[in-house]
């Protein structure tokens, strides 16, 4: 666990001195409680919350501030399911409706090389009737193309469908380990972190019934760590949830991080990814998303509730690059990457082509006061020359 004593008077003064029993645990690496995470909620020094989520960055990452050369594909919309706040599925038929062939795939690893991307972020619905052998085919023609690049692809959500439509579905973990184990040979290199939203029934049965359990998204991870993949955890805040379940659902990753650390598990979660509700079209469109300082304040508390999870992303898509500046300041120290087309879930108004340029994103960083590091996946610092790249 962290100490933080030798850094911990660079923090402003407090205003909220019941926040000082909260700053005592941070310091002597004590993990917090939801009482404490409520607490940083409800109060209205959210400055020293925030200063305090930062000193907890420095400690762990100094000045740096992390992104990478990306390309996000979305191969298809068609999903089996209707999550309530979604407003990126749609039906067999539907207008927007789409899926990609390989060739198209193929295309997409073409471009991602011609970026010099060093990773590839794959995600999509519960298509009802693409065959498990259409995801294989997509990891093989990309690792074919591009060997050196890290293929992240399919949510534990998704993982469970591919076991589904492998008749393999019954078989409980088993089943889970095999799936991901024949991605792994066909090219897949970790698990991105999405799907999880809230860990909380009442939430998944009013908002997303139908979809994986909290304890099935853990069970696919899990797999995937004790396999030897590293994996992200996300949080879809600001709709229906209260911010007692968002504390609840930090410990619960912050637990699993535990005992994956103490077990003999090679992969682990490497960034927690608290993403904002969008209202768009989706079905909870009347309800109006977290505000930019609920946001900032989520950033903090993640940083300050997960001692043990390495990284913070602002993922700066959702939270638009000019939050994520300030974000870096408040406990973040990723942003993600270049991106080029995310086609799930955007600030209002944003197109689906969305791209920042490595020199957008480095200024972006400077701007906010850190030193841009360009990683990998695994966040090895990658060394490049032009396209051609190798990581320390
Ligand atoms: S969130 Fe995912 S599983 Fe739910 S409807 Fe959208 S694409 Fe389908």
């Amino acid at each position: 666990m962290t100490t933080l004593e030798t850094t911990i008077p660079s923090c402003t003064p407090m205003k909220d001195e019941t926040l000082a029993p909260i700053f005592e645990k941070v310091v002597a690496g004590i993990p917090l409680s939801l009482e404490d995470g409520l607490q940083l909620y409800v109060t209205k020094d959210l400055w020293s919350v925030c200063a305090l989520a930062h000193t907890v960055r420095t400690s762990l990452h100094g000045n740096d501030a992390f992104f990478n050369i990306n390309r996000h594909v979305n191969y298809s919309n068609v999903c089996a399911l209707s999550c309530k706040f979604c407003d990126f599925y749609r039906k067999k038929g539907d207008e927007g409706a789409y899926e990609h062939s390989i060739e198209d795939i193929e295309n997409e690893a073409k471009m991602a090389i011609e970026s010099g991307a060093t990773e590839m972020h794959i995600v999509g619905g519960l298509h009802p009737w693409l065959p498990f052998e259409y995801y294989t085919k997509m990891l093989s023609t990309i690792k074919k193309l591009a060997p050196m690049i890290h293929i992240k692809a399919f949510t534990a959500v998704e993982v469970v469908h591919l076991a589904r439509i492998s008749k393999r579905g019954r078989d409980g973990i088993a089943g889970i380990s095999s799936v991901i184990s024949e991605l792994v040979e066909h090219g897949l290199g970790s698990l991105p972190g999405g799907g999880a939203e809230v860990f909380d029934e009442r939430v998944h049965d009013e908002a997303y019934k139908g979809k994986i359990s909290g304890e099935q998204w853990l069970d696919v991870h899990r797999v995937a760590h004790e396999l030897g993949l590293n994996s992200n955890a996300t949080m879809l805040y600001g709709h229906i949830e209260t911010r007692a379940e968002r504390i609840a659902h930090m410990i619960t990753i912050r637990e699993e991080q535990d005992k994956c650390l103490a077990s003999e598990s090679s992969g682990k979660f490497q960034a927690f990814i608290p993403l904002p509700f969008i209202p768009g079209v989706s079905e909870l469109s009347p309800l109006p998303g977290p505000s930019g300082i609920e946001n900032l304040r989520t950033i903090a508390i993640a940083r300050l509730m997960l001692h043990n999870i390495p990284h913070i992303k602002a993922f700066w898509i959702m939270q638009t690059l000019h939050m994520a500046q300030h974000m870096l300041q408040c406990g973040a120290d990723d942003i993600d990457g270049t991106v080029m087309w995310y086609d799930i879930t955007k600030v209002e108004s944003s197109t689906t082509t969305q791209e920042q340029s490595i020199t957008d994103l480095c200024r972006a960083i400077r701007d906010a006061g850190f030193t841009p590091v360009e990683r990998d996946t695994l966040y090895r610092t990658v060394e490049r020359d032009g396209k051609v790249w190798s990581v320390r």
